[in-house]
C-alpha cells in the first residue's frame, strides 16, 4: 500500500491501524498494571465506536463481543490481537495470519534503546 498524500482509503487506515495496534501489543507489558488492562480494553472498545470507517467498526463491535480482549499480558494480548486480525482477514477473503509468527513480525520497534517502551527508557 502506498500511503500516498492525499485522502485515506479504507485499506490504508486498516494497514494503518493494525502497524498501531499489533506494535502495541508486542511493546505491552509482560506483567501489565490494572490500569493498563483496563486502558487497552477501553482502547479497543472506543474503537470500535470512533473508528472511521463504520461498516468495519460495526463489525469490530461484534468480534470484540465474541472475542474478548485478552491482556493479562503481552504474550496474551499479541496473540489475541493476532486472532481477531485473522477473524478480519477471514471474513474480508484475505489469507490468515500463523499466530505462532507473531513475535517474528512485530515483536522487535525500530527505536533506541528501549525508549519508546512503554515502561521507559532500559537501564
Ligand atoms: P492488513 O490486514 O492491514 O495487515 C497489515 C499487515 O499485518 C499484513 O501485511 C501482515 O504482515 C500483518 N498481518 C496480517 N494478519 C495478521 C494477523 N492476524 N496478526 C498479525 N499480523 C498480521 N476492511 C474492510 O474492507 N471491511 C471491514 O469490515 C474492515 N474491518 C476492519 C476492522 C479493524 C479494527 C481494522 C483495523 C481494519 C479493518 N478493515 C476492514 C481493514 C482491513 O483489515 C485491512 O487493513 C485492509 O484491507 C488492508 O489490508 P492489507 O492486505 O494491507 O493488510
Amino acid at each position: 500500500i502506498d500511503f500516498g498524500s492525499g485522502p485515506s482509503s479504507k485499506e490504508m487506515l486498516g494497514r494503518a491501524t493494525w502497524i498501531f495496534l499489533h506494535t502495541l501489543a508486542a511493546q505491552f507489558p509482560q506483567n501489565p498494571t490494572r490500569q493498563q488492562r483496563r486502558d487497552v480494553k477501553e482502547l479497543m472498545a472506543i474503537l470500535s465506536r470512533l473508528y472511521p470507517c463504520k461498516e468495519c467498526a460495526d463489525h469490530f463491535k461484534e468480534v470484540l463481543k465474541a472475542n474478548p480482549v485478552e491482556a493479562d499480558s503481552g504474550a496474551e494480548l499479541a496473540q489475541w490481537m493476532c486472532r481477531v486480525h485473522n477473524i478480519v482477514n477471514r471474513s474480508l477473503g484475505k489469507p490468515t495470519f500463523p499466530c505462532q509468527r507473531v513475535d517474528a513480525r512485530w515483536g522487535a520497534l525500530d527505536c533506541d534503546e528501549g525508549a519508546c517502551n512503554l515502561q521507559g527508557r532500559m537501564h
